[in-house]
């Protein structure tokens, strides 16, 4: 692409035509050398980084292990915020696709009423082998989905691996999607999930079923209650809730609970303030990776690196030593 097609593109996505949206997403979905350039030139035209400077959208992370009802309660949510004239965008974040190849998320049949939807737009995880490169990739589609007009921004994980806490580090809210089941299952749940949860939501109270995800509620809402009060919380969050995303019943009220936490944090300046640590976390990460790579690839390292990790290996050098060595020679060197 030349710059005036890359402005062109760049228009185009602003206007919120959805063709121009999903390839200027793949473009910066691609790991090419020269599309790199070109998505740096299209983000830079769709403005500065929005994160902080216009903070209007709402950026959501849904979390939840394959089978508990992710697309199902995407797409009757999204329906209800349709309905009420917002624009949704939904994302997904799928580690099982960089490891095997394979999707657990991200297959086209899913949300299709949602994907119908004019003011929807619904975009698979990113096939990339590192979790690093996902994030920089989701990172910019945000900027894009954003800048093409919608005020909410879905981004959907599975409940696996790093990607849940890296979902939470770019959104404003997370929550996690729990399925009803017995007092053991909360063992299941891992702390760390639940101290980045803002909500949890248990879904498929319905049937015979709905007892049974009422208990789960009280329980996971017993354990919130255990946790640290953390900055950025008001009085009743992180909150344990009961939906079905079938018959629709309690949807609201989440979505009543999502819009009363980010309505209390951006009047708290806690929302700018968590955009702000965001931004500055991926400014540091990216610092790293680069800095990682400009080390590990100098000639004069490179050579002497698969040497020193020998040494470490065989417990021959410490790990710092070796570190101190590689980065002496980088010094040397340049
Ligand atoms: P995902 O893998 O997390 O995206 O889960 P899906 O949305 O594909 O749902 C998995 C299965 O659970 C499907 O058969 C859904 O119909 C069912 N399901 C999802 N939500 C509900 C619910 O609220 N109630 C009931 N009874 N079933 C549900």
């Amino acid at each position: 692409m030349t710059s005036p097609d890359i402005a062109d593109l760049a228009i185009r996505v602003m206007a919120g035509e959805r063709r121009a949206l999903a390839r200027a997403i793949t473009l910066v979905e691609s790991t090419r050398k020269d599309h790199r350039i070109q998505s740096d030139e299209l983000l830079q035209r769709i403005g500065r980084d929005n994160s902080v400077a216009a903070p209007k959208s709402l950026r959501i992370g849904l979390s939840g292990t394959p089978g508990v009802g992710k697309s199902t309660f995407i797409e009757a949510l999204g329906m209800r915020l349709v309905a009420r004239g917002l624009k949704i965008a939904v994302l997904a974040v799928d580690p099982s696709s960089a490891r095997s190849g394979g999707s657990i998320l991200g297959d086209k049949t899913r949300m299709e009423l949602l994907s119908r939807q004019s003011n929807a737009f619904i975009r698979p995880s990113p096939s990339q082998s590192e979790l690093g490169g996902v994030a920089r990739r989701t990172r910019e589609a945000i900027r894009l989905v954003e800048a093409a007009g919608f005020d909410i921004v879905l981004v959907e994980t599975v409940g696996v691996g790093q990607s849940e806490t890296m979902v939470s580090e770019m959104t404003d809210i997370f929550t996690l999607l729990i399925a009803p089941a017995g007092g053991d299952e909360l063992q299941g749940v891992k702390r760390g999930i639940m101290e980045i949860a803002d909500l949890i939501v248990i879904n498929k109270a319905d049937g015979a079923l709905a007892p049974v995800a009422r208990s789960t509620m009280s329980d996971y809402a017993g354990a919130l209650r255990l946790l640290r009060k953390r900055e950025g919380d008001p009085e009743g969050f992180p909150r344990a809730l009961t939906t079905s995303s079938v018959t629709g019943d309690g949807l609201d009220e989440v979505w009543a609970a999502i819009t009363e936490l980010d309505a209390w944090r951006r009047a708290s300046s806690h929302h700018t303030a968590r955009r702000a640590a965001q931004s500055r976390l991926w400014l540091s990460r990216a610092l790293e990776r680069g800095a990682v790579e400009m080390v590990t690839r100098h000639p004069g390292v490179a050579g002497a690196l698969r040497d020193l990790e020998a040494d470490v290996a065989q417990g021959r050098l410490s790990a710092e030593a070796a570190a101190d060595q590689l980065l002496a020679a980088f010094r040397a060197e340049e």
